[in-house]
């Protein structure tokens, strides 16, 4: 660990994330990775190989800057800086407790690329997919991409009608937005590994998309045996109904904002997030799909 480290250009890590210029002495100076700012208040050492913004005061090494801009646990940044700046890790040395990390993240990897192949399949096979298909048939007929390659491929289109026609569609409104027609998927999230366990459409309306966790809920521990310890979601699960379903019932550790009314400034929500964990936790999640534009909130 301690040659990878040596070896790891503390420079060039971070201008990965954020351009640098040199400061005073060999200090390195540019806008911070970790929050929005207009002027330079990030810091770099790269001969301790350290940073520290004085912005929002995050601080630390190498080591735990991979760690936070590419999500990865100590070993994974570890092994990031290996790979980038080619360190040979020799894998005899390291101890069980790693070894075992390192096997469980190979089994999740695998898990992830398993998952991603049959959801693929499920979208490009067979009949399950076939309205899917339908539909972004329909978004690139009416959104055409350019065929012009001078143009760029994000250049915005105006976006066009897909469908009015889903029952399941009404009208919605974010806050400060103006009302669109949508309806919304609600998913379910493994939070330790990123996969959706299950998914529910329901029109886009706060009551139906908060029941619709106890749908997916019942629903995983039926199909695949498995419960969340822990429940994460945003205000409109903090209603007493609601918060009394997952402790008495359920016994799941609710990570919920209680609905303080009093404290409510609008009653427009359009999209809001929900977690729960299975092995430790998970989240569900609900997304309005704006069939009028295309838009997802
Ligand atoms: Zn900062």
């Amino acid at each position: 660990m301690r040659d990878v480290v040596a070896a790891a250009d503390m420079v060039e890590v971070v201008s990965g994330r954020t351009p640098l210029r040199r400061a005073s002495g060999s200090r390195f100076t540019g806008r911070c990775p970790f929050h929005e700012e207009k002027t330079p208040s990030f810091s770099v050492n790269p001969v301790e190989k350290l940073y520290y913004c004085f912005g929002c005061g995050k601080g630390g090494d190498v080591i735990s800057f991979v760690r936070e801009t590419e999500n990865l646990d100590f070993v994974g940044a570890v092994e990031w800086l290996a790979d980038r700046f080619r360190v040979p890790i020799e894998v005899e040395e390291a101890s069980p407790q790693i070894e075992a990390e390192r096997r469980r993240r190979d089994r999740l990897y695998t898990v992830l690329d398993q998952t991603a192949t049959y959801f693929e399949r499920l979208l490009w096979e067979g009949d399950a997919g076939a309205t899917v298909r339908e539909y972004l048939a329909a978004l690139e007929e009416r959104n055409p991409v350019s065929e012009d390659p001078s143009e760029p491929a994000d250049a915005p289109t105006a976006p066009k009608n897909v469908s009015l026609t889903d029952p399941a569609a009404r009208w919605t409104a974010a806050p400060g937005g103006p009302a669109f027609f949508a309806y919304s998927t609600n998913y379910l999230i493994d939070l330790q590994a990123g996969i959706i366990v299950d998914v529910e459409a329901t029109p886009a309306h706060r009551t139906q998309e908060v029941n619709s966790t106890r749908k997916m809920i019942d629903r995983v521990e039926e199909r695949f045996d498995l419960k969340p310890k822990r429940l994460v979601g945003d205000t409109a699960y903090g209603t007493a109904p609601m918060l009394g379903w997952m402790v008495e019932d359920k016994q799941i550790d609710p990570h919920v904002p209680v609905w303080d009314k009093s404290e409510r400034k609008d009653d427009t929500l359009s999209s809001s997030v929900s977690a729960l964990d299975f092995s430790d936790s998970c989240r569900t999640h609900h997304a309005s799909v704006d069939l009028a534009s295309g838009r997802g909130s």
